[in-house]
């Protein structure tokens, strides 16, 4: 007998991860039903997908209820910038937890598994280096970026309730920041701004004294991890970290822009956004041992091919 096709939902497909996502999923054979309310995504970041017939694209908001037929739901649909996140906070909040509630409802009545894409904000600005699943975070929870950290930690609280009450076969990943193709160009993050600023030769706008410290996954990566977490036994929850455990600090990453580009144009200080995180580093030895995962592209080869994407859109 011919098995039929997994049909997977994502919602958010049509932003930065859920465009990759939805591309990789229909290039391992599944039909894809892509929901979004084009709020941060667009449509040319799936232009490419359009004449896929396996390909659906529905225009909906998360906050209110859907009825589809999925065999699996991948829930990205929520700003990940804090710009974005930060132009609507209440509606932010309302994305992650409405959401949450909107696609657990769904996944408890289809019995299928959904993936939530959480985040390493969850841990707020860390106390401790680096990040393992365990550390409970550092979170102001009345700051400018808890609607997107409380709203974030708000829904894993509600996939775990799901999985316990209901028995709901969840997989919650924390994803840390993730860079490339298809990134939003005025989104505010510090890749894009970086390349683009070093494209134009203008000076790089470093916040504080660029000590603070993050670490960078590819995009390909990244999408490679929540496909082998999706694909985990029932018995494997997470959370689970997905990012690069390569730290380097945010003058370090301008210094590195600049020479890929040859630009020269210095440095232009700002003040730090409040609540900041001076510190993030994935701990990812739970996904190493579950998924078998680890990221490969390193930093100059990932920037390397986002610099060719925005170079692409000048
Ligand atoms: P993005 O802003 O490019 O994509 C989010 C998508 O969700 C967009 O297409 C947007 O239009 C859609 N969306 C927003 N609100 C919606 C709503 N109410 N209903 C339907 N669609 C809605 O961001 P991204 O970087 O692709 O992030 C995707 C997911 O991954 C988010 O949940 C984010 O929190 C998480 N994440 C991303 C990163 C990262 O570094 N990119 C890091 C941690 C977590
Ligand atoms: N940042 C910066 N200049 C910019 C944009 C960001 O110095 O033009 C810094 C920002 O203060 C933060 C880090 O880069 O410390 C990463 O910021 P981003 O918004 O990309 O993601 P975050 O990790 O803060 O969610």
């Amino acid at each position: 007998m011919k098995h039929a096709r997994t049909r997977v939902l994502v919602t958010g497909g049509a932003g930065f991860l859920g465009s990759h996502l939805c591309e990789r999923l229909l290039a391992d054979g599944c039909d894809v039903i892509c929901v979004d309310n084009f709020f941060t995504g667009s449509r040319d970041n799936i232009a490419h997908l359009l004449g896929n017939h396996r390909f659906e694209v529905i225009r909906h908001d998360v906050t209110h209820p859907l009825s589809v037929e999925v065999d699996q739901i991948y829930n990205l649909a929520c700003p990940a910038s804090p710009i974005h996140y930060q132009l609507n906070p209440i509606q932010t909040v309302k994305t992650s937890v409405f959401g949450a509630l909107n696609m657990l409802g769904l996944a408890r009545r289809l019995n299928v598994r959904i993936l939530q894409a959480s985040t390493s904000e969850v841990y707020g600005d860390p106390t401790v280096s680096t990040q393992a699943e365990e550390y409970r975070g550092n979170v102001n929870p009345i700051g400018p970026r808890a609607c997107y950290d409380e709203g974030k930690r708000c829904a894993e609280t509600l996939f775990f309730d799901y999985h316990r009450q209901e028995g709901v076969k969840i997989k919650v990943a924390r994803i840390f920041n993730t860079y490339g193709p298809r990134m939003h160009p005025n989104d505010g993050r510090v890749v894009s701004n970086f390349i683009q600023q070093a494209m134009r030769n203008e000076a790089i706008t470093l916040y504080g004294d660029g000590g603070q410290r993050r670490s960078f996954c590819y995009v390909d990566d990244l999408i490679d991890g929540l496909v082998r977490l999706m694909d985990t036994p029932d018995e494997v929850t997470g959370p689970v970290n997905l990012g690069n455990p390569h730290e380097i600090t945010i003058r370090e990453l301008a210094g590195h822009v600049q020479s890929m580009l040859g630009s020269s144009a210095g440095f232009r200080h700002l003040p730090l956004p409040e609540d900041d995180p001076m510190q993030r580093c994935p701990d990812i030895s739970r996904a190493r041992t579950l998924l078998d995962w680890y990221p490969s592209v390193d930093l100059q080869t990932g920037l390397r091919r986002t610099v060719s994407y925005f170079a692409g859109l000048a």
